[in-house]
């Protein structure tokens, strides 16, 4: 049978919001000392709306939106609803998809009445040698605006700028981490730019930026093969190899399904302080044992 601190421990942490998934990694959350944290929808609320609509080569905002949102209807990224929810204010009609393909922690790519249709990263750009008004972008991005580029049969038609809100409780997460002498680190696909802005809200130690879902894992390895107790938190199917891998797998609760079949701990309420409550209970619960 479980030890009786064990079991009591189970209705503690399902009070707490708190869904363990496995025990033996739960039981190690004590020694932790390292945070990684995803970005978009773990430290912000993941919730986007359109702030800006830069159209280039004479199209109109509207066109650019319509375009964009009528592929992002079969996306369930964040960026997706925000930009659909955006062409429903304005009462625009979406346009019937044809072929649908996502490119993995890039953006998306379909065929809409004929015509190729992508909405992409500036990674996905910049690779691809396609030119933009780089002042505009970069100013966008100093306001912690995240920005995808709409491109129609591969020119470039017009940029769209989403905004985020940092979670309050993000911020209490990373403080309370830091008085107890533990390092946060952030681990996005998001641009470098975006990455710095939400890190300097929330005095966050260490930030990686720009990275694709399977260097998450690798990064994480990294992380582990410096010597650090490493938990993973966060929300999306590009985070599930990282939850893996990571000491102790963190989903948030309103993440996909995806995350939390990978993870070793559930944030049943969403909140990133329970990071900090999990560690707790976990210290509590398991030094009463040898
Ligand atoms: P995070 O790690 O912060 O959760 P993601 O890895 O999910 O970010 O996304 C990385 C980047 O890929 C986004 O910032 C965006 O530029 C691009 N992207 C991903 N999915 C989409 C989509 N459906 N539409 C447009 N851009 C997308
Ligand atoms: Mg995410």
């Amino acid at each position: 049978a479980a030890p009786l601190v064990v079991a009591v421990s189970t209705s503690i942490s399902a009070k707490q919001g708190l869904l363990i998934r496995n025990r033996a990694n739960f039981e190690g959350a004590r020694k932790l000392n390292a945070v990684v944290f995803d970005k978009t929808g773990t430290l912000t609320q993941g919730e986007f709306g359109v702030t800006n609509i830069v159209p280039n080569n004479g199209y109109q905002e509207n066109e650019v939106l319509t375009w964009a949102a009528s592929l992002e209807q079969n996306s369930e990224h964040p960026i997706a609803a925000g930009i659909v929810s955006s062409s429903k204010e304005k009462d625009l009609e979406l346009r019937k998809i044809e072929e649908f393909e996502s490119i993995t922690g890039k953006g998306i790519e379909g065929k809409i009445e004929g015509k190729k249709v992508n909405v992409v990263s500036p990674g996905y750009v910049d690779n691809n040698n396609m030119d933009y008004d780089r002042d505009t972008f970069a100013k966008l991005s100093e306001e912690g605006k995240t920005v995808v580029f709409v491109l129609l049969n591969d020119e470039l038609i017009g940029m769209v700028a989403l905004a985020d809100m940092v979670r309050e409780t993000a911020k209490e997460a990373i403080a309370s981490l830091k008085e107890k002498g533990i390092h946060s680190i952030m681990l996005t696909g998001d641009n470098k730019k975006v990455a710095n802005w939400v890190a300097k809200q929330l005095d966050i130690d260490e930030v990686y930026a720009e990275v694709l879902p399977d260097d998450k894992a690798n990064q994480v390895k990294t992380i582990k093969s410096k010597g650090w107790e490493v938990a993973m938190t966060g929300d999306g199917v590009n985070d599930a190899p990282a939850l893996a891998t990571a000491d102790l797998g963190i989903a948030i609760g309103a993440g996909t399904d995806v995350a939390m079949e990978s993870a070793d701990v559930v944030l049943v309420k969403s909140n990133p302080k329970d990071v900090v409550s999990l560690m707790e209970l976990s210290r509590k619960t398991y030094r009463k044992m040898v």
